[in-house]
């Protein structure tokens, strides 16, 4: 069965995130994810407690679990990128190249996130980004702006460049959690089944925009 998953969250750990660690556990629930990953603004922290808090819920179920993958959001001097799978510090601060590098390195993949949103830091999508060695491109983030726009742009991207497609919520308040996501198959519940999927491009990035509602939130939150 194909997994859903919420590639991109922010935990209290980020800074400019109000979600904790039990706030992600009820939202996967409630919204009938598998999982998320855990991608907070250049640290690891958040996301290996999220680990351990959900391996500690699960016990020694092997099925029907719930994930978190851990990740990071590293602010490079491009843009931002996201490591999948990775739970040692990236430094900040370099360039797209060897970020991609160290994410490889520490075992992980390496997203382009937001690539073409106004008021979000992307790497663009002009075609030098491919020679970065990016596994995937965040398609679908339901920051993004303008939404629709920005989608279909990073769509055809992808496409054109024949780079897997991701998506996630980018949220930093736990309603917005799942409103974007990625299905991904052809894998098991284990966390290098599902980044060997992502890498093959046996995704599907589904989702839409945070609501007016909750982006005003969303903004008093981070600024
Ligand atoms: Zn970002
Ligand atoms: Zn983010």
């Amino acid at each position: 069965m194909p997994l859903k998953f919420d590639l991109h969250v922010h935990t209290c750990y980020s800074g400019d995130s109000s979600i904790t660690l039990e706030d992600l556990i009820v939202q996967i629930k409630a919204k009938g994810l598998n999982g998320v990953a855990v991608t907070d603004h250049d640290t690891v922290k958040g996301a290996v407690k999220a680990v351990k808090a959900i391996e500690a819920i699960n016990g020694g179920n092997k099925s029907g679990r719930l994930m978190v993958i851990p990740g990071v959001e590293v602010s490079t001097k491009q843009g931002h990128i996201l490591g999948i799978n990775v739970k040692t510090p990236i430094k900040p601060g370099l360039g797209v190249g060897e970020t991609v590098e160290r994410i490889h390195d520490a075992g992980g993949i390496a997203i382009a996130a937001h690539p073409q949103a106004f008021f979000k830091k992307g790497v663009g999508l002009n075609k030098k980004i491919i020679s970065y060695g990016l596994d995937a491109i965040e398609v679908i983030n339901s920051l993004a702006l303008p939404f629709g726009f920005s989608r279909d742009k990073c769509r055809n991207f992808a496409r054109e460049c024949n780079l897997p497609q991701t998506a996630g919520s980018d949220s930093h308040i736990p309603e917005a959690i799942g409103l974007a996501y990625t299905v991904i198959s052809g894998c098991d519940e284990s966390i290098d089944g599902i980044v060997e999927s992502i890498r093959r491009g046996l995704t599907e990035p589904l989702g839409k925009g945070i609501p007016m509602s909750l982006r005003l939130r969303h903004f008093l939150r981070i600024f």
